[in-house]
């Protein structure tokens, strides 16, 4: 197998109120993105990094990082696309990753690559749901309680046959699909789960630069 990672750093960072893209914020003076870069450009089994940067901070990411950078689309499926045309016509395995799970370990890599050269086509990590989930109306009425042990929580770096998931992705309707395992479940593809870990962890929110900052000074 060769193996691509698409680093996913086009997002804006409004909901975590910074003033500028969420994957060029510092965390103990460095930026997500080199947190996440990091991790993928030194992991054995990968041999491409592709990064996807907003149009305007290409340059800076490509200094941040030393690899390929690509500009990003205004939506996560539309920068994942972008960074599908830019892999080499010779990778045959690609891993999508969020940049805003800056510090997932290594050991959750192998795992998703590990199911892959056991046959996989689709692979993520996810871990259990430890809310109870309530499904609610208009009203804010609670209509149900959802049965939590049949549901987990997907992370990232997805890892995908290459053909599969451009396939999915070509095959996409216009409806936002938060993560590429859902376009390729929508595709017709069986996703395999393998177990995520705490520390891949979304930076989204105000409070999750408060761990960040633990985490990375571990
Ligand atoms: O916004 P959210 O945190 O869900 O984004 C998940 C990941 O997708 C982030 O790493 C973000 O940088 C990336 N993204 C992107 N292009 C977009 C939107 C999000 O690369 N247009």
């Amino acid at each position: 197998m060769r193996i691509a990672a698409i680093l996913l750093a086009a997002g804006s960072g409004r909901r975590l109120g910074a003033d500028l893209p969420k994957a060029f914020c510092l965390v103990r003076g460095r930026t997500l993105l080199e947190y996440a870069h990091e991790r993928f450009a030194t992991h054995p089994s990968i041999q491409d990094v592709i990064v996807v940067a907003p149009p305007d901070r290409v340059d800076a990411a490509k200094a941040l990082t030393g690899s390929t950078v690509v500009a990003g689309g205004a939506t996560r499926q539309a920068s994942v696309f972008a960074g599908l045309a830019a892999v080499d016509a010779d990778v045959d395995t690609v891993l999508v990753h969020d940049v805003a799970r800056a510090f997932a370990p290594a050991a959750v890599v192998d795992r998703v690559v590990a199911a892959l050269r056991a046959g996989a086509d689709a692979v993520i990590p996810a871990r259990p749901v430890t809310d109870t989930i309530k499904q609610v109306d208009d009203a804010r009425r609670v209509v149900h309680t959802v049965d939590r042990s049949t549901l987990v929580c997907a992370q990232t770096p997805q890892g995908f046959r290459r053909a599969v998931l451009v396939a999915a992705h070509r095959a996409a309707s216009k409806a936002e699909i938060t993560d590429d395992a859902g376009l390729v479940e929508a595709y017709g593809a069986a996703v395999v789960v393998v177990d995520g870990a705490a520390e891949s962890f979304k930076i989204t929110n105000p409070w999750d630069l408060v761990l960040a900052e633990a985490v990375a000074a571990r």
